[in-house]
């Protein structure tokens, strides 16, 4: 989440190497100081080993390096934060990474600095540099996906803050006020009600399930938007209490940081249907006579990870 940074001496070029190390892959992109895509690179992340993580995100830039003829200056997204107390990896859910001095092993590994960021501030950052919030001043970047993350970007920053959590709202609880029946939920973080129990893809299910408990199956997110689209009225239902509450999780954050533009990501991002509903709802729960916050569909969709990871070296 930082971007912290351990150096040894090195001269990268303009060329920027992003790194997305994620649970189940590990992806690269190289990119000019202009944003343009030079190379990329995708493997499988090696699922239990520490160094054998380490020594794939050195490879992967080796690579692309070879690829591209010159050095560049390094960034990583991850999951989870770098404590800014001890510099060890804290919350990641690939949790190998956890207690972890990633960035000094990297730093060692790639022999030179390297800036590490959470991945939901790499989403932020890479939308409000060249994205869907190019032009704003103050970005709010959602990632609704496997889980709700989020990350705040000012003036082309990542906001990290003193406990490297600005941003995260995916563990606060749900607001209930339009929806005093919320079904209870239990997180794996040990809270109850967390955004991220109803917000995340699961979480959508979760609720889908619940109201249909006849269905045949579970159905996952895009299926339930593929039947709302349909026409389907208990997926349509399903859907519009998913945008009631998303509405109100989000009215928290304008409500304390007022950005200028919302930027959502993540899997459930691209259900059209939200935009609207979503944008219209917003003001209903705003503490203000009017909301004009725009919230957005991101631009660069799955390649947000790696290039805001990139964009931690800022081109200005
Ligand atoms: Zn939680």
């Amino acid at each position: 989440m930082s971007p912290r940074a351990a150096s040894k001496g090195a001269a990268p070029g303009s060329l920027r190497i992003g790194v997305d190390v994620g649970g189940t892959k590990i992806e690269a992109i190289a990119i000019d100081a202009d944003g343009r895509e030079q190379a990329r690179r995708r493997i499988a992340s090696p699922s239990h080993d520490y160094r054998e993580i380490v020594d794939a995100v050195r490879a992967i830039v080796a690579d692309l390096e070879t690829e591209c003829g010159q050095m560049a200056r390094v960034g990583i997204g991850t999951p989870g934060a770098v404590s800014p107390a001890s510099g060890l990896i804290k919350n990641a859910n690939s949790t190998q990474l956890n207690g972890r001095p990633f960035v000094a092993d990297l730093a060692l590994a790639l022999g030179r600095e390297v800036r590490v960021a959470n991945d939901a501030n790499c989403f932020a950052l890479s939308e409000a540099t060249d994205g869907a919030g190019a032009g704003h001043r103050l970005v709010f970047g959602v990632i609704l996906g496997t889980g709700c993350g989020g990350g705040i970007v000012d003036h082309g920053r990542v906001r990290v803050g003193p406990n490297a959590i600005a941003g995260e709202w995916g563990h606060n609880e749900m607001p209930s006020r339009t929806e005093p029946r919320l079904p209870d939920r239990s997180c794996y973080c040990g809270r109850r009600r967390c955004i991220e129990t109803y917000l995340s893809g699961p979480g959508l299910a979760a609720d889908h399930a619940h109201a249909v408990p006849a269905a045949a199956a579970p159905l996952d997110a895009r299926s339930i938007a593929a039947l709302a689209e349909g026409g389907d009225l208990q997926a349509r239902a399903t859907l519009s209490r998913y945008c009631n509450r998303l509405a109100s999780a989000l009215a928290l954050v304008v409500n304390v940081l007022d950005p200028d533009i919302i930027v959502l990501g993540g899997g459930l991002s691209n259900i059209d249907a939200l935009y609207p509903e979503v944008g219209a709802l917003l003001a209903r729960h705003v503490f203000s006579d009017r909301c004009t916050t725009p919230v957005v569909r991101h631009r660069h969709g799955d390649s947000s990870g790696v290039r805001g990871a990139a964009w931690l070296w800022p081109a200005r």
